[in-house]
Formats: C-alpha cells, structure tokens, sequence
C-alpha cells in the first residue's frame, strides 16, 4: 500500500494536537501557570504528576518535526490561498501559538463574583436607602457631620432639576475633598445605587462630568471606580460611609508602610480597605 498523502497526514497531526491541547484547558489552573516557568513544581502530587506528564508530551508533540512541517505547510497554504477557510480552522491557528494560555478565559467566574465586593458586610444592607428617604437622610446627615457636607447638585441653569429623583449629589470633606456622585435607581424601590463618583480639590471649581487638574483626585476617582465595580449593588448608606473615611486624607498613615505619602510619587493613601477586627477603614497607598 502506498502511504497516504501528506497533506492527510499532516491534517491529522494537527488535528489531534489540537484536540489535546483543547483537553489540557480543563487541567487545574496552578498547575498550568507552573509550567511555563522554567522551574516545574518542585513536588508534585500523583495525581498532578498525571496531567504534567501530559503536558509535557503536549510540548513534545508540539516541537516534534512532523507537526512543526504541518504548521509551516498550513502557514504557506493560508498565505497562498487564505480564502474560504472556516472559522474553527483559524481558531485552531491562534491556539497553536499560544497553547494552553493560563491567562485564557476560566470557567467558574459566577461564583467567584459573589465574593468580589470590597465593602464589608453590616446590618446596613437590609436598609437601603430610598429616594423618598433621601432629603431626610441629608438633613441628618448634615446635622450629625461638621466637616462632611452633602447635598443634591442644582447644577447649570440648564441641567436636571429633578430634585425628587436627583441625578447628582454632592459631598464635601472641608479643605480635603469635593465629591460628584451619579446616582441611580432601582426599578423595583427606587432605592438609591452609586453609578459613578468624580473628586476634586476643595477650591477647584468644576463640572461633575470634567476632571481634577491634580492627580491625587484623579486617582482617588479611579479608586471609587474600582470599589463601585466591585460591588455596583452597594448600599447609599454605606457609601457615604466610605467616601467620610477620607477626612483626614492627607495626614493619615497608610496600614501597610505606615508612611503619610508613598515612597514612590508621594501621593496620599488613596485606597481604603475595610478592617474586619476594628470595625474601620483603614487608609493604603495604591503601590502598597
Ligand atoms: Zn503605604
């Protein structure tokens, strides 16, 4: 019998690499970030050691010459006549360059989203604020706070006067801060959701929409950004409750380094992180 032709061969060659490839997607994750250093795990397990013996004939096959001239032939094909190719024979291309990318989308992110949030768990959560609440919720506020100051944004002459469902408030910190937060509101009871929050110097004068001339405030809008998309169901309340922690923004020390300003750039501690055993949060510079 005469062999079959090469072309067969070589598809076939390509075929089951990427069929091992697909299988080694489901291996665990640490296992495969491993193995791209150039140190493998010191002590595997035995069960380990299965799927890293796999792996390892994965990258055999992979340099063996017969599949590297099925790549090369593929390569010279497409360039020649690259025309009517069917989408999962690209696919197969971009994963040939970059088999099994640990980086590559996991399964199992939906259970991991339950436990992103950054903000503590309080009693806080079974009373979210209202828009009915709202005016109440300032005119106390106002009265319990010295320094902190919110308010419904009236805006330009032409804005929103919605002044029933605001779409901006505003927080002061005196000599440290100004805050615009958006808001929205839940279908269901209309209770209050932090869309965004800008901050400013206390003497700049701004639109809620610009942004601060000091990097410091761009900073710490980027930082609300991060702690709103950890958790965009967060309670009014306890937002505001975040946003009064940043009083003594400039002359706090940060919980890790214990220095006012990071070493690097000099910026104050812009992030917050909740301390379970004091009940507090506690200031930290973004490169500790
Ligand atoms: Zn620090």
């Amino acid at each position: 019998m005469s062999p079959p032709p090469a072309v067969e061969s070589q598809v076939q060659a390509l075929t089951d690499l990427y069929n091992s490839i697909q299988n080694a997607r489901h291996y665990p994750r640490d296992l495969l970030k491993a193995t791209v250093l150039p140190n493998p795990l010191p002590l595997t397990p035995p069960s380990l050691s299965l799927y890293s013996q796999q792996l390892k004939d994965i990258a055999h096959t992979l340099r063996s010459d017969a599949v590297q001239a099925a790549l090369r032939a593929a390569q010279e094909s497409q360039k020649a006549d690259g025309q009517n190719i069917m989408n999962n024979v690209r696919r197969e291309n971009r994963k040939r360059r970059r088999p099994a990318s640990p980086e590559s989308p996991q399964p199992y992110t939906v259970t991991e989203r339950q436990s992103s949030s950054l903000f503590p768990v309080t009693k806080d959560d079974l009373t979210c604020l209202k828009s009915s609440e709202l005016v109440e919720y300032i005119r106390q506020f106002n009265k319990e706070h010295s320094s902190c100051k919110l308010g419904i944004w009236q805006g330009t002459r032409s804005s929103n006067k919605d002044v029933k469902n605001p779409a901006t408030l505003r927080f002061t910190i005196k000599d440290v801060l100004t805050a615009y937060l958006t808001v929205s509101y839940t279908t269901s009871d209309l209770a209050l959701l932090v869309e965004s929050v800008t901050t400013f110097g206390p003497r700049e004068r701004k639109l809620p929409h610009s942004q601060s001339e000091y990097s410091v405030y761009r900073m710490l809008s980027q930082e609300f950004g991060r702690m709103i998309h950890s958790d965009p169901q967060v309670g009014f309340q306890k937002f505001i409750t975040l946003l009064c922690s940043y009083e003594n923004m400039f002359t706090m020390r940060c919980d890790k380094c214990q220095r006012v300003l990071c070493v690097e750039g000099h910026v104050a501690a812009v992030e917050r992180v909740w301390n379970e055993s004091n009940g507090q949060w506690e200031p930290r510079h973004i490169s500790c």
